[in-house]
């Protein structure tokens, strides 16, 4: 199984190779932080993509080939989601996809040499951009006697795939460039759900030494083209679940794995176009493979996928964003806020007010980042509420993906308190409010920071008359707060109404006042202030 796990190599691989791979993945966690990080080939000193990246994809379904069988119209929703992530020019409404997304600007961690400039992509609007897709009905080659082209016993090769591409170009007419990628998606026969299989040399897609898709580079009218096969990720024999096993909502499962599979090759494209030749670690893995099958949730443009997560040497580790939270230290506490907790990461701003950060979308109060990759920051109020919340960052105009698994804080949960109105003593008027508690507390009047009062501890607390118009909460010793509503507990008085005087009104006008009718018909003299009515 774990053969099949390390799937996605870039390029031919012999048994013994794999066999060192497998052994990397297992212990990779255990190597010094710094030492697994992606280096520059400074020997080939190859080069990498830079915006605008041009994207073509053929997807190559011959007659009763289909993306995924378990989609009635046969391409479920891969060819619309693969529009959506890459920012379709040709649909009606403006998709940004992933340019100028946070992950994307994992990507620019990696620039190559090119003399004096940059040679860095730009994490920016119109980075990536789907220029052209289509669905090609060609049949296979070579067919053989049994017409059994792309089985198992006939299957596609990577020349084959070449080929594809080349008559792509021309029949389409596409003006490539060395910034393009072109993909070519394969997917299953039907009846039966037989994968198409196509072989990279001695390795094949669904049999022997296996793997889920490659990228590669090859030269086409004299332009250094990249160009990536994927299989159907959704045919799950060859480990190809991505590590997703939930489709998100109004998602396919399949099509969901076919887009991670799609980010994995897209950023080794980016970064090591001509492999191993740009971006790559001492054992040879590009920013794909060092994080193979961990997936995460991103949002590009308001729709979310789910991709692959991507090697990050700012932060040494696999993440969805750049900049990224990847700890919040202490992980928990009081739904209080106004306390300071470390949140570490990776590209977060030095600048004063340069990284902002937010707690279930509710802006910390302040924050003070010591590196790029720690920063002190002021828990806020989270006004009752409990449980884990997403912390997200924002630098340099990018937003932390807030699925990221590190990026998490919890609210400790509140006391357990229940309330409940008592008359006892009033002949009339507004009852009290009793607070009972399961354990000690403190109780405060006018609930919050920073106004709350504090006015006893202990299981129990009498709110008494007329202070009911307040929130009230009871608060753990140094922990969390519970409120209560204390006016919404009141809308009724204790005991019997007294009759009122046919002159209450006119006396209330004469002492500054007007007079309001109560819902249950009494007369209330309002003084600036909500009052009881008099006696
Ligand atoms: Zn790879």
């Amino acid at each position: 199984m774990w053969g099949r796990m390390v799937g996605k190599q870039s390029r031919p691989i012999d048994l013994r190779f794999l066999t060192i791979l497998i052994s990397l993945l297992f212990c990779a966690t255990s190597l010094p932080v710094g030492a697994q990080n992606l280096a520059y080939n400074t020997t080939s000193k190859g080069r990498v993509l830079q915006g605008p990246i041009n994207v073509y994809i053929i997807y190559w379904f011959p007659p009763g080939v289909v993306a995924d069988t378990g989609i009635y119209d046969g391409f479920g929703s891969f060819t619309i989601d693969v529009d959506l992530f890459f920012g379709d020019k040709v649909l009606p409404m403006d998709v940004p996809g992933v340019s100028s997304s946070s992950y994307l600007n994992i990507l620019t961690q990696y620039p190559a040499s090119c003399g004096t400039s940059a040679c860095a992509l730009a994490s920016a609007p119109g980075a990536v951009q789907l220029r052209d897709s289509f669905i090609e009905r060609f049949a296979y080659p070579h067919a053989g006697a049994a017409n059994n082209a792309g089985t198992t016993a006939n299957p596609l090769t990577d020349s084959d795939i070449r080929d594809e591409v080349q008559r792509a170009i021309a029949a389409r007419n596409w003006q490539i460039d060395s910034n393009s990628i072109v993909f070519v998606v394969t997917g299953v026969f039907q009846p039966g759900a037989v994968p198409v299989e196509e072989c990279k040399g001695a390795n094949c897609t669904f049999k022997g030494v296996s793997f889920c898709g490659y990228h590669n580079s090859m030269v086409v009218n004299g332009v250094a083209l990249a160009y990536s096969y994927l299989s159907d990720a959704s045919f799950n024999t060859a480990g190809c679940s991505e590590g997703i096993s939930t489709a998100l909502a109004g998602h396919t499962l399949s099509s969901d794995r076919e887009i991670a599979l799609l980010s994995h090759e897209f950023a080794e494209a980016v970064t090591d176009p001509v492999v191993g030749t740009a971006w790559v670690d001492s054992a040879g893995k590009e920013i794909g493979d060092k994080c193979n099958q961990v997936p995460a949730t991103v949002l590009f443009g308001g729709y979310r996928f789910q991709v692959q997560q991507q090697w990050s040497n700012a932060t040494s580790s696999c993440v969805s964003s750049l900049p990224t939270i990847t700890s919040v230290s202490p992980a928990s506490g009081a739904n209080t806020g106004g306390y300071n907790v470390t949140v570490n990461g990776g590209l977060f701003s030095t600048f004063p007010a340069g990284t902002k950060f937010f707690f279930n979308a509710v802006p910390a109060p302040s924050a003070t980042c010591t590196s790029a990759s720690s920063c002190v920051v002021q828990v806020p109020d989270s006004h009752g509420a409990a449980g884990a919340v997403s912390v997200t960052a924002i630098a340099a105009g990018f937003e932390s993906d807030d699925q990221a698994p590190g990026a998490k804080f919890t609210y400790n949960a509140p006391p357990t308190c229940s309330s409940q109105k008592s008359c006892a003593g009033h002949v009339f008027g507004f009852p009290d409010l009793v607070l009972t508690c399961e354990a000690p507390v403190n109780f405060f009047r006018f609930a919050g920071t920073p106004s709350q009062t504090f006015v006893g501890a202990g299981s129990s607390f009498t709110f008494p008359l007329n202070e009911v118009e307040q929130k009230v909460s009871a608060c753990a010793p140094g922990g969390s707060c519970a409120y209560f509503e204390a006016s919404e507990l009141n809308p009724s008085y204790c005991g019997a109404p007294p009759p009122q005087s046919p002159h209450y009104c006119d006396d209330c006008i004469h002492a500054g006042g007007h007079c309001i009718t109560a819902p249950t018909g009494r007369k209330v003299c309002v003084l600036g202030v909500p009052k009881a009515p008099p006696h």
